[in-house]
């Protein structure tokens, strides 16, 4: 903890969950508890074994204890993250080593839980994708609490902390047990140390709206309880004991952003429409269950992107076919929603779950990825085609298969679920013979045999992120090259028009679901290119249907002509953004030339 006070320290960290609050800080303070080796006579080990058992049954019985006091419905819906971690103490190869390094290197059952987890966590840290790195995170926080129950006889957990008033939590990582069980009416804010936009505290974070800023380095070390912080969850930012000109500036915009988002949320129910009659949909890209009720509050028709990868992460073993079924009967009991897209498992690339074993690979992203993993592993893929299969009896779901890359993949995957289908009507199980059937076009030779491939399927889902990563050959997770990321290249505007064109010309519809939909800048620029759907995060979709309502669809096609004459995306991008802030002059600022 640091002595120094500071005044109007600004760090910067990740933005992973909207808005700005302000209060004081509560330092979580779970520092590595010492632990020393000791030396064990052989008579001890069946003592230490003991003691080990021990701590295990305890660990289980205060998860237990958590998930039990858990305060409301909405933090019972992430238990899960507990039960995971119940899993992994119960796990035998984790007690075994641990016992196995008790009795063979005759030392204490501390230090022997250290030598194993140590080497757990080398494995785990030296794999470059961020989802099965966070794994490493959950064994860390089972280490902690069983190390503090060994050397103490308890873990402290959150609710031991006496809190008063509204307070931000500081902490170098909140475990997934920490935040679930929080007394949200006491937490306004989160910030920690370390931790990535897919680490299951951002996730949760953001689906209980909570701001919250992870990855800030070392804000541990820098404030005390008792400190004034104000935190910026859009613009991933934290100011230590503001000065009182700072925070009027914050409370400004906290005012400003509240104003806002009270005058988008009258507009979210809107319907999404130009002012000469141009309609598109305006849906919502989900990874958890509990976002339903969000999009449905931010005035998402349907659900364009469910990203299926969680249902996998948030496991230790495999989700079987019925597990699947449940989640997506859940989702389709949803009678809100106009329609459902469940992407089936995309995981390769940058996203990995650590239940399904992969390949080493060189290059990931152009890998044994999405599609191309499902068609190899068929039991795994025909699991999740089953399941929302069996679900499609009880609402508008879609299927929307990612990473399509010709022809051959489409009518393999089609042969797959036609399979399935006949599987389920041999048991008399009843789903929806004609539920739409889509891919995602997001490698560029989709774009080329677009007329094709609409011949084949019900819908296209356009996916920007891979679709730019591929066409401009830029690492989507790689920041050297972020500044190549370019929406308004010409190559990829030529490439979405061409896509629609074709699908249009089949009588199919288009949705684009890649992060260039939430940008609002870009709403125009898609209208003009006639998509019938774009899909975005939740809190996007507001400021979309905004920008819709506000224009006339002859403009954005106008405004498009225009664009295309331009050489380059930053030259495009320029005129796009001048244009946007001379309409809408409150929601976007003037650029000169950069
Ligand atoms: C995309 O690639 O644009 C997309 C929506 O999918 P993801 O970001 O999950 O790869
Ligand atoms: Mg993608």
């Amino acid at each position: 903890m640091s002595e120094e006070v500071f005044i109007n320290k600004v760090l910067k960290g990740i933005g992973v969950s909207s808005g700005i609050t302000y209060g004081r800080v509560r330092l979580l303070e779970r520092g590595k508890i010492p632990i020393n080796k000791r030396p064990i006579k052989e008579e001890q080990g069946d003592k230490e074994i003991l003691k080990f058992r021990n701590a295990i049954k305890h660990a289980v019985e205060e998860l237990n204890g958590i998930k039990q006091t858990m305060p409301d419905d909405e933090m019972r819906k992430h238990s899960f993250i507990i039960d995971a971690h119940m899993l992994i103490l119960q796990d035998e190869f984790f007690t075994n080593a641990v016992i196995n390094t008790i009795k063979e290197d005759k030392i204490n059952a501390e230090w022997a839980l250290d030598i194993v987890v140590s080497e757990f966590l080398s494995s785990f840290e030296k794999v470059e994708d961020s989802y099965l790195r966070e794994r490493g995170q959950d064994i860390k926080y089972i280490y902690d609490r069983l190390v503090r129950i060994l050397v103490k006889g308890k873990s402290s957990g959150i609710n031991d902390f006496n809190i008063k008033g509204k307070m931000i939590i500081a902490a170098h990582d909140l475990s997934p047990a920490d935040t679930i069980q929080l007394n949200l009416n006491k937490i306004s804010g989160f910030i920690t140390d370390v931790g990535g936009r897919t680490s299951h505290t951002s996730i949760v974070a953001r689906a209980l709206e909570i701001p919250a800023v992870v990855g800030v380095g070392n804000i541990t070390g820098l404030v005390k309880n008792n400190d004034t912080i104000i935190i910026d969850g859009d613009e991933g930012v934290a100011i230590i004991n503001p000065t009182k000109e700072v925070k009027k500036d914050y409370i400004v915009k906290q005012i400003h952003l509240k104003v806002q988002r009270r005058e988008f949320l009258r507009v979210a129910k809107l319907k999404p429409e130009t002012r000469d009659g141009f309609k598109m949909k305006v849906g919502a890209n989900i990874e958890l269950l509990a976002e339903m009720d969000i999009i449905e509050r931010y005035g998402a028709q349907g659900v364009g992107l469910y990203r299926t990868e969680y249902i996998y992460l948030s496991r230790k073993e495999l989700p079987t076919e019925t597990d699947h079924y449940h989640i997506y009967k859940k989702l389709s009991e949803n009678k809100a929603m106009e329609y459902i897209t469940i992407r089936t498992l995309d995981i390769g690339g940058d996203k990995f779950v650590s239940n399904i074993e992969m390949p080493k690979e060189i290059n990931p992203a152009m890998g044994l990825r999405a599609i191309r993993l499902c068609i190899k592993e068929v039991g795994l893929f025909k699991a999740q085609l089953k399941g929302i299969l069996r679900a499609s009896a009880y609402g508008p779901l879609k299927i929307l298969i990612p990473m399509i890359s010709g022809i051959d993949e489409v009518r393999r995957a089609k042969a797959i679920l036609a399979e399935c289908m006949d599987e389920l009507a041999r048991k008399k199980i009843e789903f929806n013979k004609d539920m739409k059937f889509g891919i995602m076009i997001e490698v560029p030779s989709t774009c080329m045999i677009s007329d094709k491939l609409a011949s084949e399927v019900d819908f296209f889902s356009i996916g920007t992120n891979d679709l730019i990563q591929y066409t401009l050959a830029i690492d989507r997770v790689n920041e050297y090259v972020s500044y190549l990321y370019e929406p308004m290249h010409p190559a990829v505007l030529k490439m979405i028009k061409q896509t629609v064109e074709n699908a249009h010309a089949h009588k199919i519809e288009v949705a684009l679901c890649g992060e260039m939909a939430g940008e609002a800048l870009y709403v125009p620029v898609l209208m003009a290119l006639e998509l019938d759907e774009i899909s975005m995060n939740a809190y996007s979709i507001p400021k979309a249907k905004k920008i819709i309502r506000g224009l006339d669809h002859s403009y954005c096609k106008e405004l498009l002509d225009e664009i295309l004459k331009r050489d380059s995306g930053r030259e495009g991008n320029l005129l796009l953004r001048n244009e946007m802030a001379r309409l809408f002059p409150n929601d976007f600022i003037q650029c000169y030339e950069e």
